[in-house]
């Protein structure tokens, strides 16, 4: 149990105390020289468990996305993504800025592209056309709810776009999440996608990093595009050291935070005026709707009153939409955080 109950995102997550500690102990060089060992060693682990020849550690999970699509590109070219997706809504058009490409947005169902989506999003030759550069697909998803998709409808996306020779991108952000749920090494997700981005700040537990994964030749390319946007990092070892631990021991836990999420999601769906739709709590997020009974119209006031009630009761939950909430689980909320948290929300909607 803890003195605040924070559902808000799982990069709040703190570092544990073996992840300190490793930090202290850390062997350093400068890493742009590439004589960091410490970072060579987490590239390294990285690589071997997504399955590809090499890793590139990075300051996040947006810097991983912008480099590897700038590397995957060239200006004018058009990179084909989920609407909902976080490249297309929470990276500041860090693409087009740097990279010079434009977005090709597609409105999915459930945050994953359809192969059928791909086959009709790829461009024709024609020089009016600005001509396909990538396809992005993130898994866990985001805004979705931690929603996963299997590696062979990640492969079926792949296919389609390898056909057509175009490049694949996965922005697995929480991949170790999916990882965990659908009990298959992280690997098989990775196998289909030409680079892969991963957190290692998010429910892993370390305090900064995300890594790239990816040939030998995209990492070095992506390599040169980090040092462009200013993200070559000298002594990074004391902070991939953490990263080290949070391969390495924090990974396999990710499944009690699904335990919990799913906890949360079924105390919330007996609640009143809180809607959750089970089939999205696949991992450790947990997004519901806010509808006050008998209430005429969207319910934003008694949104917003939730979100201020709970803070006021050291439950701390982030609103992602007028009428939306979203709880991420975490290694820093237990059972009794759950509970507690539950008991927030009954008290507060019990009133309503
Ligand atoms: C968090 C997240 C990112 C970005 O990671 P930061 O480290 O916050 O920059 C990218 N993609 C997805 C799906 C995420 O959830």
């Amino acid at each position: 149990m803890h003195d605040i109950v924070d559902l808000r995102s799982d990069t709040l997550t703190l570092p544990t105390p073996e992840m300190r500690e490793a930090m202290a102990r850390a062997e350093v060089g400068d890493d742009v020289w590439e004589e960091d060992p410490t970072v060579k060693r987490l590239e390294a682990i990285a690589a071997e468990r997504l399955g590809k020849a090499a890793g590139l550690f990075v300051a996040s999970g947006t810097m991983g996305n912008l480099v590897s699509v700038v590397s995957h590109t060239r200006a004018g070219q058009e990179v084909v993504l989920d609407l909902d997706s976080h490249i297309f809504n929470y990276e500041v058009a860090g693409a087009a800025v740097i990279g010079g490409v434009q977005t090709r947005p597609v409105k999915t169902a459930r945050g994953f592209l359809t192969p059928e989506q791909v086959r009709e999003a790829l461009r024709p030759a024609n020089i009016h056309i600005p001509p396909t550069g990538l396809v992005c697909i993130e898994n866990t998803h985001n805004r979705h709810g931690g929603t996963c998709c299997t590696p062979e409808e990640v492969g079926a996306v792949a296919a389609v776009a390898h056909d057509a020779g175009v490049p694949v991108h996965l922005d697995g952000a929480r991949i170790f999440n999916a990882a965990v749920a659908l009990r298959r090494p992280a690997s098989d997700f990775a196998r289909h996608a030409d680079s892969v981005t991963f957190c290692l700040s998010k429910g892993l537990g370390a305090p900064v990093g995300s890594v790239v994964c990816a040939s030998r030749e995209l990492v070095a390319r992506a390599r040169r595009v980090r040092k462009m946007v200013g993200g070559g990092m000298r002594q990074a070892g004391v902070l991939a050291a953490a990263g080290i631990v949070a391969l390495e021991r924090m990974v396999d836990r990710l499944a009690e935070d699904h335990a919990n999420a799913r906890r949360l999601a079924e105390g919330v769906a007996r609640l009143p005026g809180l809607a959750v739709d089970p089939v999205t709590v696949q991992t450790n997020i947990v997004i519901f709707g806010v509808q006050r009974p008998g209430e005429v119209g969207a319910s934003q006031a008694a949104t917003s009153e939730l979100v201020a009630q709970c803070a006021a009761r050291k439950v701390k939950i982030h609103a992602i939409g007028p009428t939306s909430i979203r709880c991420v689980t975490h290694k820093d909320i237990d059972a009794e955080d759950v509970e507690r948290a539950l008991e927030a929300f009954g008290e507060i909607t019990s009133r309503w």
